[in-house]
């Protein structure tokens, strides 16, 4: 794909997702906070169905896994211990001599200018932790950072959860949170963002398992996404190179996805060594050794996963979006249908009911009856503006995978059309059946 038709891909989903309420731009009335994503009503149920099948996939379909909810603000002493405060984990940044545009190093392919081609200054050390002041004295003593990942506030907690859960090893800690990053180059829409959600699993184990383990869980979090329905020839794990490694990783492998702009990182499994209890247990002065059952003392590795919300969300709506799949059967028209071809876990809006008229009441009481009842189980919307052609339509661009109409015979019969999202079949259900026929479709 060329840069022309990668921009223009992706000033469609832009604009695709602020017209139909998924992400607007954060304070956006006063032009825009520079990386920051608001998301919209059906942004943040996407986003909440997404974090819920994480959870659920982690905590309740492995063993051993347990959750945590961590603060974002910690003792600034964890970020000491963590290296995070130190240059080893700062991003190169370099500046273009000509037109002063800022990069990454390591994200360049050239060393030139991406921009303008001009030459780069030397690079310097960048740090991407966000300072802040808690309580009333801005000074020194008062400093804290919003966390760069969530992963530290697992490690600070392995003590506790091991003791309170009566945890043996393996077993793993799940947690989803807000993370924050002062990236240099932020970009590609929500790809690169300075505020952001990770769901992280940090598994704790043997030493002399963690080879296994770490096959283990890349191969378990590259099937979540083919189970998503991620199309699989979009999906690739590539190894670090050595040389390329953190310097506390033994192996790092980045489950990448075919974005329009390339292939790129959407989770990191990575093994991390002894390397966090280790210095954690140092910088406190707490023994963070795990005893086991032959009575030896060991420092467990762990092997870490490391997802990102928004980045998931991206990918969902990239893999999803057909473009001029089908022309509408429902009206004479010859319009295109666009629809968001995404799993009915995931849809923001699971069930549409639309009144075939708006102007009899029977039939739009008899709508809000069959809303009323299902909207305790669903995420459902009612609506009856515009042509039943144009409501499906609607609703097929956003992923609503059923619409119900309630039409003249439904007063008769008591039963209404169900609409099928990517089959466009329609079929008579009796109101009466309705929720045990959908509940049966959402197991
Ligand atoms: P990159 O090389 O793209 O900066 P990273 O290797 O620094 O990513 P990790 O620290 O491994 O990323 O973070 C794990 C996951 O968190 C990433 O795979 C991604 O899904 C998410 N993530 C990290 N940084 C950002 C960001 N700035 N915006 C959105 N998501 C992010």
């Amino acid at each position: 794909m060329d840069k022309k038709e990668e921009n223009n891909l992706l000033s469609k989903l832009v604009s695709f997702t602020k017209r139909r309420g998924f992400i607007f731009q954060s304070s956006e009335i006063y032009g825009g906070f520079s990386s920051c994503y608001d998301f919209g009503p059906l942004g943040v149920e996407l986003k909440n169905n997404i974090k819920k099948e994480w959870w659920n996939e982690m905590t309740r379909l492995h063993d051993n896994v347990v959750g945590l909810d961590a603060s974002i603000l910690m003792n600034p002493k964890v970020w000491e211990a963590s290296g995070h405060l130190t240059a080893g984990f700062a991003d190169e940044l370099v500046e273009c001599k000509k037109c002063n545009h800022r990069f990454r190093k390591d994200l360049l392919e050239k060393n030139k200018c991406p921009d303008c081609q001009g030459e780069l200054m030397e690079s310097r050390k960048f740090n991407l932790m966000m300072k802040t002041f808690v309580g009333p004295v801005e000074d020194d003593a008062a400093v804290a950072y919003l966390r760069a990942e969530t992963c530290q506030g697992i490690y600070v907690n392995f003590k506790n959860v091991l003791q309170s859960m009566r945890m043996k090893i393996p077993f793993g800690i799940a947690q989803i949170g807000k993370s924050f990053r002062n990236e240099i180059t932020p970009k590609d829409f929500i790809f690169r963002i300075r505020e952001f959600e990770q769901m992280e699993m940090q598994w704790f184990c043997d030493p002399k398992d963690a080879d296994k383990f770490f096959e283990y869980w890349l191969k378990e979090r590259m099937n979540w996404y083919i189970k998503l329905g991620i199309k699989k020839e979009n999906l690739r794990a590539k190894e670090t190179k050595k040389e390329e490694l953190a310097h506390y990783a033994k192996r790092a492998v980045d489950i990448e996805y075919k974005f329009p702009f390339g292939w790129k990182e959407i989770e990191g499994v990575h093994n991390r060594g002894d390397w966090d209890l280790s210095n954690h247990s140092k910088h406190s002065r707490q023994d963070l050794s795990y005893t086991d059952e032959a009575g030896k003392k060991i420092i467990p590795y762990v092997i870490e996963t490391s997802a990102g919300v928004e980045r998931t969300l991206f990918t969902l709506l990239c893999n999803g979006e057909v473009q001029g799949g089908r022309t509408s059967t429902t009206e004479s028209s010859k319009e295109v249908e666009t629809f968001l071809d995404i799993d009915k876990k995931l849809a923001p809006v699971k069930i549409a009911v639309l009144p075939l008229v708006k102007n009899k009441e029977e039939i739009t009481n008899k709508s809000k009856e069959v809303y009323d009842m299902l909207k305790i189980h669903f995420n459902c919307q009612y609506d009856e503006s515009g042509s039943i052609g144009r409501r499906y339509r609607r609703q097929d661009e956003i992923g609503t995978p059923y619409c119900i109409t309630v039409d003249f015979e439904t007063l008769d019969n008591k039963d209404v059309t169900l609409r099928y999202r990517d089959t466009m079949k329609q079929e008579r259900i009796k109101i009466s059946d309705l929720l045990s026929f959908l509940n049966d479709k959402f197991i």
